[in-house]
């Protein structure tokens, strides 16, 4: 007879939709290997050729000023602190350059909440860069679109309405953290609540432009309030379909006011499985090789992950919390194929540029 545990990975299997109760049971209990298995079984139901993406990317973080402070963030530096910076215009171009020489489709822009950096100097640095250049910007995450929002007495739909007249393409997922505000009060009080977080997303893909979503884990949340996160996900994807895909990673405490200890490739491994199985109206699950490194990666990509995410060109944010990882595209590829799988090339919105 099978175990509960058994008959709601089968169920997960066959294509029916578990509940939340069950996916906390899943990552309470369920065994890794078992989770592994029928998370890749689910993502070869979508994914059918075995086929792996990337995308050639590069991370520009236009300052690392920032008012919000979060504990768990390396990265940001108070306004006057000695190694703060805005990056000049020329600066980010020669960056876009670079990219482009590479072969680079897109730029992920995000940066700190800069108390001078208002809606017009974003305005004014998308035409700009759409006016140079051939480049999808994926650009300003929930917590600046929300920063901005405030700042310039705008709503949500006027200020992402602007930014789309400007040039703005896509939203990056990033500042979910966990999207429960327990959570949210500990480790980042300064910044956009969940509810905020998600009005932006809703309103982002209601003026038609698709997003991504992340999930932070492994500081202080309990393994209810991980699951709340990827409920509010699959709650907000039946209601707009505008997320193209879900990327979690674990906590990197290295030189933040939170500090503690990373979580293991194991537990990484484990959720990752845990939102492919919960997760059955996001397309993509995207592993992340800058905080596991290349080898938990190509692992993760028997785990229900199908995509590799980004070349990170450049790589500031992580980086700053400890992760050291790097790998070229050349790497990524090998990486790809050793796992067994074909890899592709791909653009922001999931279309195949080029096979390897
Ligand atoms: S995580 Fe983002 S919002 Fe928080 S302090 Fe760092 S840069 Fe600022």
């Amino acid at each position: 007879m099978k175990t509960l545990l058994e008959k709601i990975l089968t169920k997960a299997i066959a294509g029916e939709r578990i509940e939340a109760g069950e996916a906390l049971l899943l990552l309470e209990k369920g065994n890794l290997l078992d989770l592994g298995f029928a998370a890749d079984r689910i993502r070869q139901r979508i994914h059918k050729n075995e086929t792996v993406t990337f995308v050639v990317d590069r991370n520009i973080n236009y300052t690392n000023v920032c008012e919000s402070a979060c504990a768990f963030c390396a990265f940001y530096r108070p306004v006057h602190h000695p190694e703060s910076y805005i990056l000049e215009t020329e600066e980010i171009f020669e960056k876009i350059e670079e990219t482009i020489a590479l072969g680079g489709t897109q730029i992920l822009m995000q940066g700190g909440l800069h108390p001078n950096l208002d809606l017009d100097y974003f305005i004014e640095l998308f035409r700009a860069i759409k006016k140079r250049y051939n480049i999808h910007l994926h650009c300003l995450s929930p917590v600046e679109i929300f920063y901005l929002s405030k700042k310039s007495n705008l709503s949500i739909e006027e200020v992402l309405q602007k930014l789309v007249e400007a040039g703005l393409d896509s939203i990056p997922g990033g500042g979910a953290e966990i999207l429960a505000d327990e959570v949210r009060q500990k480790l980042s009080p300064g910044k956009v609540d969940a509810k905020n977080w998600l009005k932006v997303m809703e309103t982002a893909h209601n003026v038609g432009l698709k997003t991504t979503a992340t999930m932070m884990f492994g500081s202080i949340e309990t393994f209810t309030q991980r699951i709340t996160h990827l409920e509010a996900i699959r709650s907000l994807q039946d209601k707009t379909g505008g997320f193209t895909a879900f990327i979690p990673w674990s906590f990197q405490p290295a030189n933040t006011a939170l500090g503690g200890t990373e979580k293991s490739s194991w537990e990484y491994l484990k959720m990752l499985a845990v939102s492919r199985i919960y997760l059955d109206n996001i397309p993509n699950i995207q592993v992340s090789w800058v905080t596991q490194g290349p080898k938990v990666a190509q692992i993760a990509l028997s785990f229900g992950a199908n995509d590799f995410g980004s070349t990170m060109l450049e790589e500031n944010v992580v980086q700053a919390a400890g992760a050291s990882f790097r790998m070229t595209k050349d790497e990524i590829i090998n990486v790809i194929r050793d796992a067994g799988k074909k890899p592709a090339q791909r653009n922001t919105l999931y279309e195949i540029i080029s096979g390897f």
